[in-house]
This record gives structure tokens, sequence and C-alpha cells, in this order.
């Protein structure tokens, strides 16, 4: 185990509770989970197995309160938000710490990614709360009394009691991409994080309790996916269903969500192509390629799963990816230099290793990696594949581990063709400074972002979000609002 500060290993060693109508609650059922540090297989706290009751019970608070928080300043949902961002920021090291023994991420990530960002996404999507806008419209309506003039615009009102369920690959960022447009829109939340990484959102829960935000706007129900979660996504007291995980929970999620027509958004799986053109400087592309499929241990929606290189330049590109792969220090997330911390489970570790297997089976070589790596903990060596055909196990399907294919192309309609071959479409890179080829494919590319020279560029500024089965809807930017609110129409005879 590492030296989590007095402070944390005081928070761990507590009894926890979820966080419902402002009350710290047992589970109705007193059934509690456990919670591993991935890098040690140990158990490090228990929280409750919250169930449909505790949802139920969540719901109502959410309702209730929505009835007053709907109609709050705006002012005032933003200074809470900031509020938030702030004592998130006092305690950034904590939830950094907190976070890399839940996850396994390596603590340097924890702090300067998933912390830092999620702060920075709380400070942006706090302005929105005080720019919500409708239009006002001149309709003719030639069946309207003459002698009457007709005023018409349109409003944005919050959609209502939101259910977010979230992943572990980024508990806190998630939670924030979730709680923070909701409540900036005027809307209630019942959250349920991932059963694998509780600990941050009820930490988070902690902070909306400490700066204020009125009771049963924010709730948090710990629980399993196929119990709470489903109960969630079901419940008739919700207006919506925020949800990022895989594409196959998305779907049964969309599904329940749509006997009450509740709105979703689904950020689903992916399974992103990087493609190296043929004047790519070689050195950054597999730097950049390394990133792309390493960062998270490769837990990551948009991660850079399968490389597309120009045939000419295959063999010295995956030399130097395998080179970056080995550069990379695995292990527990809080020791110094780590890099590469373990996956979140023991099933996750299994379920990688397993599609290495099928690589192998399939025809393919491992030019680096193949292994668990280490005895103790859920690692995954970092893997580059060769000599895979496209319509194999690991080129098709989502890994969401540190394990990446490399395949060639002769010319830009043949890489089109293969980048497109594949039932998701989150994100893409390219890895170019051909402005005519760039430009060319950018529109041919079936993906929700796409980027150049490269990967993973997100920012609350920009619609994130996917094509095909990488979900529906976008978050961030202006979709934020678009999302978290209905749009009413308001005509009027004066
Ligand atoms: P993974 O399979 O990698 O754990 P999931 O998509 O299953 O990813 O998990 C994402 C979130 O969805 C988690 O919070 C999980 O508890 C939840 N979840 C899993 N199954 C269901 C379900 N049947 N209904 C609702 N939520 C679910």
């Amino acid at each position: 185990m590492p030296l989590p500060s007095t402070t944390i290993q005081q928070w761990l060693d507590r009894t926890h509770a979820m966080f419902i109508g402002g009350e710290w609650l047992p589970a109705r059922s007193g059934k509690t989970l456990e919670v591993f540090n991935p890098a040690t297989a140990e158990v490090i706290c228990q929280v409750p197995a919250g169930d449909a009751d505790d949802i139920d019970r969540a719901v109502t608070s959410a309702r209730t309160a929505f009835r007053e928080w709907r109609h709050s300043r705006p002012s005032r949902r933003e200074k809470l938000l900031l509020d938030l961002a702030d004592a998130l920021e006092e305690r950034a090291d904590e939830f950094a710490m907190l976070e890399t023994l839940d996850n396994g991420k390596p603590l340097t990530f924890s702090r300067h990614m998933d912390v830092a960002l999620a702060i920075d996404f709380l400070r942006y999507t706090a302005g929105w709360a005080t720019k919500i806008e409708g239009r006002s419209m001149t309709p003719s309506m030639p069946y309207a009394p003459s002698d009457k003039q007709i005023v018409a615009y349109t409003r944005r009102e919050p959609v209502g009691v939101v259910g977010a369920i979230i992943p572990w690959n980024f508990p806190l960022l998630m939670a924030s991409w979730k709680i923070a447009p909701a409540l900036a829109a005027g809307c209630s939340v019942v959250l349920k994080p991932a059963e694998d990484t509780p600990l941050t959102a009820l930490l988070l829960a902690e902070l909306v309790e400490s700066v204020g935000f009125p009771a049963g706007t924010l709730n948090v129900v710990t629980g399993l996916g196929h119990e709470a979660g489903a109960a969630l996504a079901a419940h008739p007291g919700i207006n919506k269903v925020a949800f990022t995980g895989s594409t196959p929970v998305g779907k049964m999620i969309g599904k329940a969500a749509m006997e009450n027509m509740t709105r979703t958004t689904l950020e689903l799986g992916g399974k992103s192509p990087v493609m190296v053109l043929a004047d790519a400087d070689i050195e950054a592309a597999a730097a950049g390629a390394a990133q792309a499929i390493f960062f998270n241990q490769g837990q990551v929606c948009t991660a850079g799963s399968r490389i597309y290189v120009h045939e000419a330049a295959h063999d010295a590109f995956v030399a130097k990816l395998a080179e970056h792969a080995k550069g990379l220090t695995m292990a527990p997330g809080w020791e110094e230099g780590a890099t590469l911390g373990p996956l979140v489970s023991a099933k996750q570790q299994q379920r990688v290793l397993d599609y290495i297997g099928y690589a192998r089976e399939e025809g393919g070589q491992i030019a680096t990696g193949g292994g668990a790596g280490r005895d103790t903990g859920f690692f995954v060596e970092p893997t580059v594949i060769t000599g895979l055909a496209q319509n194999s196990r690991c080129v098709q399907e989502e890994i969401f581990g540190p394990v990446v294919v490399v395949q060639t192309f002769r010319d830009l309609d043949e890489l089109v063709t293969l980048a497109n071959d594949s039932p998701y479409g989150l994100a893409a890179s390219l890895w170019s400074n051909d402005l005519s080829a760039i430009h060319r494919l950018i529109p041919e590319i079936d993906a929700g972002s796409v980027w150049v020279n490269g990967h993973n560029l997100l920012d609350p500024s920009m619609p994130f979000g996917g094509f095909k089965q990488s979900g529906i809807g976008r978050e961030m930017g202006d979709s934020l609002i678009e999302h978290y609110t209905e749009q009413k129409s308001v005509v009027m005879l004066v």
C-alpha cells in the first residue's frame, strides 16, 4: 500500500454512506460492496450497495428539490459551481490520491489530468448558467385576428431530474461532466458512479454539500449497474439519462429510457483510428500514437486503438512505437515516475489478456508486451500487435486496454475504407502536414471528433460525442445547454 495522507486514510476508514436528499444514508437493504485498490488487489473500503429502493428515494428527493431549484437565479447557480471548483482545487491532492487508489491511474495523471480537468470543466460550465437564452420570433399566422399583434418567443427550461450513470475510467471527471451542466441548467441530479470506482463521487458530494447546494439537488447512489443503474434508467420520475459507458449497456439504457420517453445522451465505446500519412514525421507520430493508446492504460473511449500507417513507413514506425511502449514505467500509480498503472479490475485485466490471446490465434505478431508483466495487481503490459487482418477481433472490437494494432494502407481511398470499417465513430487522428490530404480526409471520416497532429484534443468548448454506435448526442460546448433543457414556444395575441 502507498502512504496516503492521514486525511485520506481516515476518510477510507469511515463507514461510507450515500448522499440522498442532503442526508448520508446506508442502503435500505444494508448491503455493501467492496472497493479494491487495483495495484494491490486489496480491499480498501466498502460502500453501500444501493438498489431500486434507494434509487426511488433519491429520485423522489431530486424531484422535490427540482421544484425550487429550477427557479433559482442563474447567477446563484453559477456562483455555487464556481465555489465547487474552488473547493475541489483546495483539496486537489486528496482527490488525486483517492482516484489513484480507486482506479489505479498514475498519481501525476490523476492530479494534472483528472482533477485539473474537472476543475476547468466546472468553471467553464458555471458560466453557461447565466447564458441560457431563447429567441424572439415573428410568426405571420394569417388565421390570427387582424386587430391583434403577435408576440412570440422561445424559452429554454431545465429538462428536469437527470439520472447520470458514469464509468470507471475517469470517475471524477465523468461525474463533473454530468453534474455541472445539469446543475447549471437548473436540473437536479441522481448520480450512479461505477461500482469499481465510487469514491471520488462520494467525496465530491461532500463538497457539493459544503458549498451550499440545496439538499436534493445532487444525490449520489452507489451500487451495481444491473441493480441501481438499471433502476435509475427505467425510473419514470427522471426526465433525462446522461450515460457514459459501453455500447451494449448504452443500448439497454436507451431502450429502458425510451419506455418513458426519457431524454438521453449516450457517450459510448470507440475504436478510434490513428492515421499516419506518407509525409508524416514518424518520430512525432509514434510518440503521439503511444500516448493515444497507452494514456490511462488504454481505458479511454477515444483511445487510438487502430493505427493505419503508410506502407512505406510501417517497420520504422512499429520500431519507434515499441520503443515508446518499452519506455513506460509500469508501477502502482503512487510510485514516483509511474506512467502506466494497473487496469481497473481483475475482470478488465482478464478481458484484455483474452484479446491478446485472440490476436495470437488470428496470426498477429506481438512486437512488444503481450502479458500481465507483474504478479500483483491488475496490470497488462503495453502491447503492440502487427500482422492482423482488418476483420480480426482486435481490429473490430473495443478492448479498453493498453493494446494497439498497427496495419498499413497504400493510398487515401484505401485509408478511408479501412478507417470507416468499424461499428464505432467516436474520434480519429491524422498525422500529416499535407493540407490537401488532410482536408480531403476530414469530411470522409466517420467520427464525432477529428484531430490533426495530436490525439485526445478535448476541451469543454468543443462538442464531444459519437457517430454510429459510439452514441447519441453531444456533450460540452453549447451542446450542454441543448441537452439539459427543453425548448418551449410561447405565442401571445395582444
Ligand atoms: P464496463 O462494462 O466497462 O464496466 P459499463 O458500460 O458496464 O462498462 O459501465 C458503465 C456504467 O454503467 C457503470 O456505472 C455501471 O454500473 C453501469 N451499468 C452497467 N450495467 C448497467 C445496466 N444494465 N443498466 C444501467 N447501468 C448499468
